[in-house]
């Protein structure tokens, strides 16, 4: 990463009201590692320095403005990609672990190297789809799901809320276009024992663009016909 892009970086943690200094040679590791994978594969369709700081690492560090998390957790971040929002928090929060789910084994292959050369002891990737892990013995044991850019409201709903055990939440980053999707989801919430716990607006920092933070509360346990099988709830959504 350039001196430009350590200082942006920088920039944008002091907006979230982090301080990103022991953390730079981690995120620049991170960084040249993702540029060399994206020349082989085809991880992420944003290669510029500024924004993969300000689109990624930032979007995804500002999950950290839901004042929920505390260590000791375990969370896990349902379509991770190339791993995100989950590794740059993983980076910043090591008193909480990080499971990184995908379904395609490229992506898993790519946060794996990354957890490794990074040293990341309280990261860990996984190869599947959400739907399996939801019926299996992970079923409604993590503190907490992120997901971002994965599916719309209602199927993620159903893709991350039995993951995680009552008490808990769910946190969706989304665009200013969330509130009309929220309306929708309403009663496939409530199908999955979930609840809409509120939206926070924020800007990212730097480019000033508009986000949603969408927080779902796990309020009562899932019923166990969700999830269902894999495929079934992008194909014909919960409504
Ligand atoms: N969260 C990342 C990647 C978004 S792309 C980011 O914001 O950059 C969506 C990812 O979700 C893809 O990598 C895809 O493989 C994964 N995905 C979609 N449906 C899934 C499912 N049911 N279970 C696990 N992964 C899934």
């Amino acid at each position: 990463m350039s001196p430009e892009g350590s200082r942006l970086l920088l920039q944008a943690g002091e907006a979230l009201g982090l301080d990103l200094r022991p953390h730079l040679d981690r995120f620049a590791r991170f960084y040249s590692l993702l540029v060399a994978a994206n020349r082989r594969i085809n991880l992420t369709a944003i290669r510029d320095e500024r924004g993969v700081v300000l689109k990624h690492f930032a979007d995804s560090l500002s999950c950290l403005r839901y004042p929920g998390f505390s260590d000791g957790m375990t969370v896990v971040d349902v379509g991770t990609g190339a791993g995100f929002p989950g590794l740059p928090l993983a980076i910043v929060r090591p008193g909480i672990r990080f499971e990184l789910l995908d379904a395609t084994q490229k992506k898993v292959r790519f946060v794996q190297e990354v957890i490794r050369e990074l040293a990341l002891p309280n990261a860990e990737a996984r190869w599947g789809r959400a739907e399996e892990l939801g019926r299996g013995v992970k079923r409604e044991t993590y503190h907490a799901a992120l997901s971002r850019a994965v599916a719309s409201l209602p199927v993620v709903a159903e893709l991350t809320l039995p993951l995680v055990r009552v008490g808990g939440f769910v946190l969706l980053q989304k665009g200013p276009e969330v509130e009309q999707e929220l309306v929708q989801a309403q009663r496939a919430l409530e199908e999955l024992g979930g609840r809409l716990g509120g939206v926070i607006p924020f800007q990212l920092p730097i480019s000033g663009e508009t986000r949603r933070l969408v927080v779902l509360e796990k309020v009562a346990p899932t019923p166990p016909r969700y999830p269902r099988r894999a495929g079934l709830p992008a194909r014909n959504p919960l409504s």
